[in-house]
């Protein structure tokens, strides 16, 4: 039996006049890495801010873990298990690294659980050495971000999703500002987050990256799902390339 973590149904977003998420159902299998793609402006930030609950759907529904999640605050959905990047990470340029994990941390242990627990700083502090060294920071924990590499300032960001302890993690378009080195070394990162057991939804527009990482990929286009296959049928698919057609998939 599949087990399906994340499912959304019929999901409609609109601005004004514009459907930018637009009837999108999809379900999302445990362990699995999930990817979407398409155009600038297709609806995919728009989708993740709808998942982890930045913004209300206008229609439809979403589950995640058996829950129904489409009007549960953002907090609650960060505790059930769902971790998320922003598209540029928003990091505090005047918190240090190590400021910004254990912030990032401390966002887990709010809510009752949270209140009763008592405050263990050396633990907490502990923990923040272990994700710096998952995360390839070593020893970096009293620099600002903007003394950080951009593929450092990426892997900062997914750290920060990742000490929330999820178990699906969105991710919006990790490789951006990376260069063609930086994407693998990147590529072989998110890898290793795969093995701890993490289910991973990944937004991003390097078809390359895409189509080695996902086990299957949904495409968007003005807010709907085209076609959602995997890598190899997507390649192929003559949806997906209409959709591209004037400019090649990945050019943006
Ligand atoms: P993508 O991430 O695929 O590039 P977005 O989800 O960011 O696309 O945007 C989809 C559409 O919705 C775009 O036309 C964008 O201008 C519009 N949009 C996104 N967020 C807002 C907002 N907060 N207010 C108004 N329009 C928005
Ligand atoms: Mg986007």
């Amino acid at each position: 039996m599949t087990e399906w973590i994340l499912s959304t149904e019929n999901l409609s977003r609109s601005f004004g006049g514009l459907a930018a998420v637009d009837q999108v159902s999809f379900q999302v299998k445990k362990d699995e890495v999930f990817g979407i793609v398409g155009p600038n402006g297709a609806g995919k930030s728009t989708l993740f801010n709808l998942i982890a609950g930045v913004l209300p759907p206008s229609h439809g529904k979403i589950e995640a873990f058996g829950h129904r999640i489409d009007r549960m605050p953002t907090q609650k959905r960060c505790w059930l298990g769902i971790g998320r990047t922003f598209q540029a990470a928003q990091m505090f340029p005047t918190h240090t690294i190590g400021e910004s994990l254990l912030s990032a941390g401390s966002a887990k242990h709010r809510g009752v659980a949270g209140w009763l627990r008592p405050v263990d700083l050396k633990s907490d502090r502990q923990e923040m050495l272990e994700f710096l060294d998952f995360i390839g920071l070593a020893g970096m924990e009293d620099l600002l971000p903007s003394e950080l590499t951009n593929l450092q300032q990426q892997k900062l960001a997914i750290g920060m999703a990742l000490i929330t302890d999820p178990q699906l993690l969105l991710l919006d378009e990790p490789s951006g500002g990376l260069i063609e080195a930086e994407v693998l070394e990147l590529l072989a990162f998110i890898k290793s987050i795969r093995v701890r057991g993490i289910t991973i939804v990944v937004i991003d527009h390097k078809m390359r990256l895409m189509m080695n990482l996902s086990d299957r990929i949904m495409v968007m286009s003005a807010g709907k799902m085209i076609a959602l296959d995997v890598p190899k049928k997507i390649a192929s698919d003559v949806n997906v390339q209409n959709a591209y057609l004037g400019r090649p998939a990945g050019s943006d």
